[in-house]
């Protein structure tokens, strides 16, 4: 599918307008200095001891100088360059035991970013595109965390204005026509949500929602956004509805109100892309590595994989541990709320490819959506639950919030849906701030930067769309906080690897459902597959996924594990099932990729 096809016109992003993004700068004062006395800070929390910390890593070669990776072309930026050995963003498994390596001989950097999803990784190619050495350090696998359980939109900021928050809605709005238009524009698509006019929607509330998609035509404009890119808001007949969502009960339709906005491929794509365009800069990527003991310029690394411990130095540590950033600088207070997704055959929602936009009946302003997703799938989301208590590392829907979403869909629905129907459900936490009130202050869409007494600069909240504005001041903070010698920001003006659209993208030689994923980078893994006609092969049966691209992950975008594969670089692994039916082809992938390196 070429994103440009839904907005019904050949529409290249036009790259030439940067007003929106220069506006961007000087909107949202982030910045909290916290007072908490040191006193109140215990030591840095952890499960795992490091009195072994004299096992350390050993010695190896020097990692890569950020400061020369910075000016070297970002791979991908253009279309059919071929992923190789000597691709810089490429990220395997021998990349990080060198660099791991590496560090043991130099263990001291200009900047340590804790956590590896989109906020960390947002950072560390903003750092290390300033020219500064940095190093990422996930304790898991990239986007292990909340970074993956989004909805996956890349929001225009519209739902704020409602609460009177003009300055993130435009800075959102900003940032989507940034992403749209320069950095990703393979990686987000314009979403036609259409929200169906039944008579369960009384005159009120119709004439809110027309008010709100025209404020969010305003706001895509004031962004710089053409319409080219997102088309205008408008009302549709009933049969144009019919046509969008198909499933919607036809009894007393009179047709519905339709606006667009940015939706991901996939959340964990995008961290994974960020973090190899941030390697292609020069900062060194490393999964499987624990943070303990953190302080505001070092930290004990621990490889999950072996064990062993290190320590490093770094003028500048941030934190971008998201739901856990608590845990690394304990000054911090956090309560989670949990937001639930329920997943469906795109069958059961009539294989649109529109989002069907729900009003929850006794609600003002609230709505829940039925998104389409990769793999033939259909997510139905999004609740907003009080979730007390250790956060887990993977959150679970209750039955309250599957009830609740099916018996708001099921307002609008010709044939209900049941619990039959669901194939799989996915919950993700959003931090919420506790004051110095005691109060608790909504920072799961607008972002804090906070000083410890440590020193640790803690970067929270916000959302996907702003990642890259959030790493922009939480960069700056450090830069001012350590005297880091930094370039300005670059990272509006940096694509993202595979970036391509327009007629660059239409001579990218691969199946459109490679370039959907992977953008310019498909023609590499399409190659793959005329070599050998083996890895064109589906994973499983009837699952849209092939062996080139588990190959691909290994090779290119840090997969260590089958899991990686199964749960990050693709979304298998949110339908238990096809889980099951593919983990061979992934343990196989892996006891290939093994048989290679020893040849
Ligand atoms: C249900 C839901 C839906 C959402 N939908 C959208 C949406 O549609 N659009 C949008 O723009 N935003 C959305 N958001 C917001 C967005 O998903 C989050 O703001 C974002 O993913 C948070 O990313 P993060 O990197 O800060 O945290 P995380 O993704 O949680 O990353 C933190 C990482 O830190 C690692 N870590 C923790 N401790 C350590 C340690 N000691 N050492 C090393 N690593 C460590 C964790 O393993 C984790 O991978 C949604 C959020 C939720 C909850």
């Amino acid at each position: 599918m070429n994103p440009n096809s839904a907005t019904g016109g050949d529409s290249a992003p036009d790259t030439s307008r940067n007003s929106a993004a220069d506006t961007a700068h000087d909107l949202v004062p982030t910045e909290v200095k916290r007072a908490t006395p040191a006193s109140a800070l215990g030591p840095a929390p952890t499960s795992h001891s490091t009195s072994d910390a004299a096992r350390h890593l050993s010695l190896g070669a020097a990692p890569n100088s950020a400061a020369d990776a910075a000016h070297r072309p970002t791979p991908g930026a253009t279309a059919n360059s071929t992923p190789d050995a000597t691709d810089p963003s490429a990220l395997d498994a021998a990349r990080r035991d060198r660099e791991l390596r590496a560090l043991g001989d130099a263990p001291e950097v200009d900047v340590l970013v804790v956590g590896g999803g989109i906020t960390g990784v947002g950072v560390a190619l903003d750092a290390a595109s300033r020219g500064l050495r940095t190093v990422l350090v996930e304790r898991h696998d990239l986007a292990f965390g909340t970074s993956r359980w989004s909805s996956k939109l890349v929001h225009g900021g519209l739902r704020y204005l409602a609460s009177g928050r003009v300055g993130i809605a435009h800075e959102s709005a900003v940032e989507r026509g940034i992403m749209i238009a320069r950095t990703a524009p393979h990686l987000v698509r314009p979403l036609p949500q259409v929200v169906p006019l039944l008579p369960g929607l009384g005159r009120a509330e119709r004439t809110l929602i027309r008010a709100g998609f025209r404020a969010g035509d305003l706001l895509r404009r004031g962004a710089g956004t053409p319409a080219s890119l997102l088309p205008r808001s408008r009302r549709v007949t009933a049969a144009e509805a019919l046509r969008l969502t198909p499933t919607v009960r036809r009894a007393g339709l009179s047709g519905a109100l339709l606006a667009w906005d940015g939706q991901l491929v996939d959340d964990a794509r995008l961290v994974v892309t960020v973090a190899r365009t941030a390697a292609a800069h020069g900062a060194s990527i490393l999964t499987r590595v624990e943070a303990l003991e953190v302080t505001g310029d070092a930290a004990v690394l621990r490889d999950t994989r072996t064990g062993e411990t290190m320590s490093l130095r770094a003028r500048a540590v941030v934190n971008a541990t998201g739901v856990w950033a608590d845990q690394v600088d304990p000054s911090i207070e956090l309560r989670p709320s949990r937001g639930t997704h329920l997943v469906f055959d795109a069958a059961a929602f009539g294989a649109t490819t529109a989002a069907l936009t729900v009003p929850v009946p006794g609600s003002v302003g609230r709505f829940i959506f039925a998104l389409p997703a990769p793999h033939g799938r259909m997510y139905l989301g999004l609740t907003d639950e009080d979730a007390p208590g250790p956060v887990p590392d993977e959150p679970a829907a209750t039955d309250t919030e599957i009830d609740f979403l099916l018996d708001t869909v099921n307002t609008v629905l010709r044939e209900p849906l049941t619990r039959k129907d669901i194939r799989g459900s996915f919950a993700g936490l959003r931090p919420l701030l506790r004051t110095e009130a005691g109060d608790t202050a909504d920072i799961s869409r607008e972002h804090a930067i906070l000083h410890a007494p440590t020193g640790v600069i803690t970067v929270v909240g916000g959302k996907l769309t702003t990642y890259r504005r959030m790493a922009e001041d939480a960069v700056d903070a450090a830069v001012r906080a350590a005297n880091l010698p930094a370039r300005p920001c670059a990272t509006r003006r940096i694509p993202l690897v595979g970036a391509v659209s327009g007629a660059a993208r239409d001579r990218v030689d691969a199946p459109p459902i490679l370039i959907e994923r992977y953008g310019s980078q498909a023609g590499a893994i399409h190659d793959a597959t005329r070599t050998d006609p083996t890895l064109a092969e589906p994973v499983a049966p009837g699952i849209d996924v092939t062996a080139a691209e588990f190959a691909y992950a290994i090779t290119h975008e840090g997969a260590l594990a089958p899991e990686d594969l199964l749960d990050r670089r693709t979304r298998i692994g949110l339908v238990p099932a096809d889980r099951e039916a593919a983990l061979p082809a992934a343990r196989a992938a892996f006891a290939t990729a093994s048989a290679i390196d020893r040849n």
